[in-house]
């Protein structure tokens, strides 16, 4: 699933090539990608032609396109990647890719957006804007470490409350957002945490430096321009990033760790894996016996 890097580079190439341009015709060609938007096809056709799109913005895995219109304010397009979904700026005399489900046509007959998901784990929706401009269905989504409203103390009191592991912790999207598989065994691998370190017993002073290398983690792969474990991961012009050339430890099994040199190690959590290095990050003496 695309995190933070990922969504980001999208949100930048729509900034850039969708900003300000008024649709004119809106095509739902796969109803599951829009299945979130109860209303039906129709209704998000109806509610999206003649809106103009403004500056997109994220929060954690979601991006959203702030769509303004004849009808009024505060609509907006959400759109959620999920496993494969890609938003791409495309000709509009380009055929339909074989996996397209949304196609958005603008009234200056320039380059469509197009949202191609594969795999339909991803789609677009509609939902209105509260005060701060912030979709409602996203309210539960907590701010990400890369927003500077990001309260890091609040999140370090928060996690200390909870009797959880720390990588437990760092999925958590309502308390922390934009981070998944990936970049929590890389922040984790950084500052020579087992993800299983129950977060009670971590000192702010820990948990302060774990953000850091969380920030320096996703820095880092934004401007690579996020990571392309899948091939299906791309920016809108259908690039794909190459922060997977510096991972460290995810899906680096069996590899010498860059620190200490021994084996990286996987281990299955929550149906996925996660990847450590058994010198650097001991597994807590707790989660040992379990
Ligand atoms: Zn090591």
């Amino acid at each position: 699933v695309p995190e933070l890097p990922e969504v980001e580079v999208v949100r930048r190439g729509l900034e850039r090539w969708v900003s300000g341009r008024t649709l004119s015709d809106v095509e739902v060609h796969h109803p599951r990608a829009i299945r979130r938007h109860t209303p039906g096809a129709q209704d998000f056709r109806d509610r999206l032609i003649g809106t103009t799109l403004s500056a997109p913005a994220r929060r954690g895995k979601y991006l959203w396109l702030p769509a303004d219109g004849p009808t009024g304010q505060g609509l907006a397009i959400i759109a959620h990647l999920g496993m494969s979904g890609q938003l791409l700026v495309v000709d509009p005399e380009t055929p339909p890719e074989r996996h397209l489900r949304v196609r958005l046509a603008f009234a200056d007959g320039g380059r469509d957006l197009r949202f191609i998901d594969q795999r339909t784990f991803g789609g677009l929706f509609l939902d209105d804007l509260d005060a701060e401009g912030l979709p409602l269905q996203l309210a539960h989504i907590s701010r990400d470490p890369l927003d500077s409203l990001f309260d890091d103390e609040r999140w370090a009191s928060a996690v200390r409350a909870k009797r959880t592991g720390i990588k437990r912790a760092l999925l958590d999207q309502t308390s922390i957002s934009g981070i998944g598989n990936i970049y929590a065994d890389e922040s984790l691998w950084r500052a020579k945490l087992h993800g299983e370190r129950p977060t009670a017993a971590l000192t702010r002073p820990v948990l302060r430096g774990l953000l850091q290398h969380i920030r320096d983690v996703l820095g880092e792969a934004l401007a690579q321009g996020g990571t392309s474990f899948d091939s299906l991961y791309v920016n809108v012009n259908g690039e794909s990033g190459y922060f997977d050339r510096s991972l460290a430890a995810y899906g680096q099994e069996g590899r010498p760790c860059q620190r200490c040199g021994a084996a990286i190690r996987r281990e299955s959590f929550m149906n996925r894996s996660s990847f450590s290095c058994p010198h650097c990050q001991p597994r807590p003496r707790a989660a040992q016996s379990s």
